[in-house]
Formats: C-alpha cells, structure tokens, sequence
C-alpha cells in the first residue's frame, strides 16, 4: 500500500513540474523530457493526463499541432499528441514538433 502511494506522489509532482512548465510557455515533449529527465514516451503520458485533468484545475492544454517542414502540411486532423514520423502530403520526414502549452481559462468568453 505505501508503495504503490510513493509511487503516486512522485508521478504527480513529475506532472506538476511539467504543468508548472507548460505554464510558462510552449514547450515541445523533448524539451519536457530533458527537463524532467524521462523518456519522451512518459512525457506524452503525462501530457495526456495533464490533458484530462486540466479542466479540474480552470485550464486547457493547448496543442500547436506539427507541421511540416517541407510543404507547410499542418498536421491536425492528427488527434493524438505525438510526433508524426512523416508527411502524408510530400513524405518529407522533416517534421516540426508539436508544442504544448497550459492556458487558464476563465474571464473572456471565447467561442469554439
Ligand atoms: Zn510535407
């Protein structure tokens, strides 16, 4: 039982650094992962947890979704967080990662 609670903890305060982060500012999941010294795959977990818990604590994670760097190809139809390996448009495979960020919402009403 205590371990499985430690557990708990360390991961949240993994993704309370991370949210800390993403607060300040866009920042893409190898920048996350270098800072918080995890691999780039735990990143996009806790992404998609910080995702779904955002809304508890008043904020959004917002997704600047990636974008090719050969052709422009915006690659939003792509519903899930990771890096795309490459363009469906030209295969290019230089491909601009997404960034993420954390926005509090409240005050403005803002439609869509
Ligand atoms: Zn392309």
């Amino acid at each position: 039982m205590r371990q499985a609670r430690v557990r708990e903890v360390v991961g949240g305060t993994i993704r309370q650094h991370m949210a800390a982060r993403l607060a300040t500012g866009w920042a893409s999941a190898k920048e996350l992962s270098a800072l918080l010294h995890i691999g780039e795959k735990e990143v996009y977990d806790h992404l998609m947890h910080i995702e779904k818990s955002a809304p508890r604590f008043g904020g959004m994670l917002v997704v600047q979704p990636a974008v090719c760097r050969d052709c422009g190809f915006v690659f939003k139809k792509r519903g899930r967080l990771t890096k795309p390996g490459s363009c469906p448009l030209c295969r290019g495979t230089f491909v601009e990662e997404p960034l993420f960020r954390l926005e509090h919402r409240g005050g403005g009403e803002q439609a869509g």
